[in-house]
Formats: structure tokens, sequence, C-alpha cells
């Protein structure tokens, strides 16, 4: 069997990033036949309307047969039973991935539901917006990011690979590691950014309403770059935070006691300090365009 393409491919979810991927797989024949599933009938017309899929359901069972990759990108809350209501209706053989932000908590999720003759080979393409829906999806979305692949140990080798080229074919790069440590990869990478973030916004909203409206007149100063991560799906964020919560916390705890050094720096007016800190960080943004990760 070649790598690709596949012959049925079930997009559970297919919002931002399933349709991004729905756009990839239809762009470079990556699937001879492509099936979207969605909650809301609503979310189906658009689908529908921007010729994503062949056919389309709201039932995740009808979704799944007959297809050799199903690939759930729902919020992580809707994992447990999706895999619940696919499982009987999935092919033996099938290979199941996922594009969930958090990896530990989706291996609980979904392993225990699932056929032993299904595939699981979870995954996550660090690529995203603060869009959501099948109409703000971009087939580019995943060009020259990283696709975390983060296998079973028990996993299936030719599953893996057929997953690898799908997401190489997409314009990813590829790279495999353990769920536990790709979730506190992340923790501090993406979950803990967007924390700060949301508690930036959080507090200028509570500021009394004059400020506010000076707030945003003259965002342009720094506060401006956090709205936009701020702006991100709040179901998705959620979910995101409830589920991979040990990692978060304990990164959350080394960002305060670096916050509350800072805060000393100041009070004592140690300049030399914060210059210190300021130096190093702007060596990082330099070696992230350098990756060409801005
Ligand atoms: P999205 O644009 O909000 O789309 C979510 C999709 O899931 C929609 O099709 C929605 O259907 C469906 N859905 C929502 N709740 C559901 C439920 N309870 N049961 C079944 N289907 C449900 O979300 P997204 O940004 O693509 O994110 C999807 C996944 O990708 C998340 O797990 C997230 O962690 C991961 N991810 C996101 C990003 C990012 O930047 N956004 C990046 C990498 C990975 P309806 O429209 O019918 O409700």
């Amino acid at each position: 069997m070649s790598a690709l393409p596949f012959e049925r491919v079930a997009l559970i979810g297919i919002g931002l990033i399933g349709s991004s991927l729905a756009r990839a797989l239809r762009r470079n024949k990556l699937a001879r036949e492509i099936v979207a599933c969605a909650r809301r009938e609503e979310t189906l017309d658009k689908v529908r309307a921007l010729a994503l899929a062949d056919r389309v359901t709201t039932d995740p069972a009808e979704a799944v047969k007959g297809a050799d990759l199903v690939v759930i990108s729902t919020p992580l809350s809707a994992y447990a039973e999706i895999g619940r209501r696919i499982s009987p209706a999935l092919e033996p053989g099938a290979i199941v991935t996922d594009v969930g932000s958090v990896k530990e908590a989706v291996i609980r999720d979904l392993k225990p539901s699932l056929p032993q003759n299904v595939h699981l080979v979870p995954g996550h393409p660090v690529a995203g917006t603060e869009h959501s829906g099948p109409e703000a999806g971009f087939a580019e979305l995943f060009h020259d990011r990283w696709c975390i692949l983060t296998p079973l140990p028990d996993g299936d080798a030719a599953a893996l690979a057929r997953v690898t080229a799908l997401w190489e074919a997409a314009g990813m790069k590829v790279v495999t590691m353990d769920a536990a440590h790709h979730d506190k990869v992340l923790a501090i990478t993406s979950h803990l950014p967007h924390l700060i973030a949301y508690t930036i916004v959080g507090t200028a909203t509570d500021i009394e309403d004059a400020l506010k409206s000076e707030v945003i007149k003259f965002s342009a100063g720094g506060f401006r770059d956090f709205t936009r991560i701020a702006a991100s799906d709040p179901v998705m964020w959620r979910d995101v935070f409830l589920n991979n919560r040990e990692a978060v916390l304990e990164m959350l705890q080394r960002f305060t006691e670096d916050l509350t050094a800072l805060q000393r720096a100041i009070r004592w007016g140690e300049g030399d300090k914060l210059e210190d800190l300021f130096t190093r960080t702007r060596a990082i943004r330099r070696s992230i365009i350098e990756a060409k990760q801005a």
C-alpha cells in the first residue's frame, strides 16, 4: 500500500484546522474522497458552499464508514464522546489521527474506545490563527510549520509513516516525541503565552470605562499584540487548560517566580538585571526569525 493518497478521509470537526486540512487534501490530491462532519447544519452549509468535501454529515459514525483515515479536529472536550460514537463504525485497519493541542489527554480519552484493529496516531500541527470555522481555513496554514506526532510505544509503524507523509505533503516538517514531553513543551511555547494574553486583556477590561477607551486608542504600544492572541477561541482554550493542567501549572509557577524577581528589580532600581534579561529575550526573537517561525 502506498502512503498516499488515502481512499476516503473523514474529517470530524471542520473548523479552522479541519478545513485547512480539507483544502490541503484537495490541492495536493491526497484523498480520493473527503467526508466532513460537524455538529451544526449551519457549519455544513458553509462546507457545502466552499466545496470543501464530497459528502457532509452531522453523524460521526456515518462519516467514518469506509474511511481509511479519520482526522479529529474538534475541541478536546468532544473527543471521548466522538471516540465512543465512531468506534463501532470504524473499518479494520483504519488510521485515526487528530490535531489537538494537548496529547496525553487525547490518548486517555480516545484509546480505550477504539477497536484493537484500528491504528491511533495522535498529532498536533503547530499552526493556527485566532480565527475559527470553515471559512477561516487556508491550505498555506501548514507551510513550513512543525507537526508533532506522538505515536504510542506499541503503535503501527506503517500508520505513522502514512500520517507523516500526509502532513509533509501539506507542507509541514514532522517530528515525533512522547506525548508527555509534547505537553510540557507546548505548555511553555503556547499555553502559558495564551494565559498571559488572556490575563492582560482581562485586566485592561476590568479597568474603568474612561481608561478603557484610552487602552484601545493607544494599543499599538504593545497591548494590541496581546489582544490578537486573546481573541482565540474560548472553548478551544478552556479545553487546553483543563486538559494540560499539570504542565501549565508547573510553567505558571516558574513564570510567577520570574515575574516576582522582575518586580523586585524594578522596585530596587536594578537596571542591569532588567537590561540583561531584555538583551537575552531579544536574541530569542532573532533566532525565531532565523528559523523562519516568526
Ligand atoms: P474551530 O474552528 O472552532 O472548529 C471546531 C470544529 O469542531 C467545528 O467543525 C465544530 O462543529 C466541531 N465541534 C465543536 N464542538 C463539537 C462537539 N462537541 N462535538 C462534535 N464536533 C464539535 O476549532 P479549530 O481552531 O479548528 O480547533 C480544532 C482543534 O484543533 C482543537 O482541538 C485545537 O486544540 C486544535 N488546534 C487548534 C489550533 C488553532 O490555532 N486554532 C492550532 C492547532 C491545533 P460546529 O461548527 O458544527 O460546532
